[in-house]
């Protein structure tokens, strides 16, 4: 086994899965050929045994974070880890990855507020009087469902009881939070008067949630957050607001719905507001608390914020982010990746197509027919629903006497490549996005270490 580490061929292995991990593979395939069946003692084939280990660590372990180009058509994919960061903000984590002034203020030597780098910000980008941030958007709302409403009533529009993917479901989130549901209104519609109706002694507070992944159309109505918030405050009770997404720009321009924005959420009445940071904000994965001091200073105080806290890397990828956006408007749009890739102009995507076509046709050709097709970017991870941006695809379709399958597995030989490419089957062709591509020439290097006859 020794020898075996230490053999140039096993080099690379190592290099991707590391030490232990390999010398396990490798220890389970020489025993599996100790056993009866297994082929007995004869001389190993090192070349074949690397190919074997390689093929098991695949099937075991996911490399570790490999980088990977996200054509799938999907802007920020929640299994692909959301929003790309921009340069700044690795370049932040980077900085921070030593001792950092995390918790300590400079001028006194004495003990900080770790969330101090942040809030500012949020609080000068949202107008809010105070800000705070938690481990994500789920974990915002466990905690201030916990701080403000265990053991008590929480008014929710049966149109809002969300569940996102991944198992968060708004109703048993409320209960482990401690508090009770009161479901009010109808699915489609929910007026003032449901929520009066609702409101009682043991209410704690009322929560708005954007049903930011579906859409109810048709026959529909929702209180509005000013009114909402009206309502609340004459009963004495904040409203809170669960934005989901939270962007901080227009996105209108890019041919996207108008989303309220946490400081026109604010503006309107609510007490919190809470958004994630690696949605339309572009960041890392966060859940932002914005609103009023008061309320702010108590979820700091709640025992679970400890568990629920940011580690220094995440904030300084934060901070940078942020101060993308309070810089001048053109910084944030230039640098943040979801904003740049938005705004490339279909006729330029198309070019790119074509000259990518240009480059790789003949390497799939007889077996797959590359094509440059119109295609549509969807933003994803449960934000803007249906909404969609104009964009072109390179795809690819299978020649008789190749069928699906060799469609399909085309894409997964894509996806185990070195760096992976994930696209999107869809009508019988595989579609690479464009939009989210921003090395051209990697991705054409990729296409062409396909091994397409090994596909057919
Ligand atoms: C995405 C989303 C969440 C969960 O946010 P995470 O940051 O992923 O925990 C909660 N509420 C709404 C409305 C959302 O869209």
């Amino acid at each position: 086994m020794d020898r075996l580490l230490h053999d140039a061929r096993v080099a690379p292995l190592i290099g991707r899965w590391g030490r232990l991990l390999v010398k396990h593979a490798l220890g389970d395939l020489i025993a599996e050929r100790r056993t009866p069946s297994g082929g007995g003692t004869a001389r190993f084939d090192v070349d074949h045994l690397v190919q074997r280990a390689g093929n098991l660590l695949a099937a075991r372990y996911v490399a570790p974070l490999e980088a990977v180009l996200n054509l799938t058509g999907t802007l920020l994919h929640t299994n692909l880890g959301r929003a790309s960061l921009p340069v700044e903000a690795a370049a932040a984590m980077l900085a921070a990855s030593g001792p950092v002034l995390l918790e300590m203020d400079p001028a006194t030597g004495a003990r900080g507020g770790r969330e101090s780098h942040v809030a500012g910000l949020l609080e000068a980008l949202t107008g809010a009087e105070a800000a705070t941030v938690v481990n994500n958007t789920a974990a915002a709302l466990l905690l201030v469902l916990n701080e403000f409403a265990r053991d008590r009533e929480v008014p929710v529009s049966r149109g809002e009881l969300i569940e996102i993917g991944g198992s968060f479901r708004l109703p048993e989130l409320m209960q482990r939070a401690g508090c009770r549901l009161l479901e009010v209104g109808t699915t489609n519609r929910t007026h003032p008067r449901d929520y009066e109706r609702a409101v009682g002694t043991s209410t704690a507070l009322i929560l708005k949630v954007h049903p930011s992944n579906y859409e109810i159309r048709g026959f529909t109505t929702a209180v509005p957050t000013r009114e909402l918030a009206n309502l609340a405050h004459a009963r004495g009770l904040p409203l809170v607001v669960d934005l989901g997404s939270g962007s901080l720009v227009d996105l209108t321009r890019h041919g996207l719905p108008a989303e309220a924005h946490p400081r026109e959420v604010l503006a309107d009445g609510a007490d919190l507001v809470l958004f994630s940071g690696d949605k339309l904000l572009g960041g890392p994965q966060m859940g932002v608390i914005v609103g009023r001091r008061d309320l702010v200073r108590a979820i700091n105080a709640n025992p679970l914020k400890r568990a629920l806290r940011v580690d220094k890397a995440r904030l300084a990828a934060m901070a940078a982010v942020l101060r993308l956006y309070a810089d001048e408007p053109h910084i944030a749009a230039a640098t943040i990746p979801l904003l740049r890739q938005l705004a490339v102009p279909l006729d330029e995507l198309q070019r790119r197509g074509e000259a990518l076509r240009a480059q790789v046709g003949d390497h799939f050709a007889p077996w797959f027919a590359a094509t440059v097709v119109t295609a549509r970017t969807q933003i994803g991870s449960g934000a803007m629903p249906g909404a969609e941006v104009d964009s072109h695809a390179l795809a690819f379709a299978a020649q008789p006497p190749l069928v699906a399958r060799h469609v399909e597995a085309l894409a997964a030989a894509l996806r185990r490549g070195l760096p992976p490419v994930i696209g999107r089957v869809q009508g019988g062709q595989l579609r690479l996005d464009l939009r989210a591509c921003e090395d051209d020439a990697l991705l054409a290097r990729c296409l062409l270490d396909v091994n397409v006859s090994a596909l057919s």
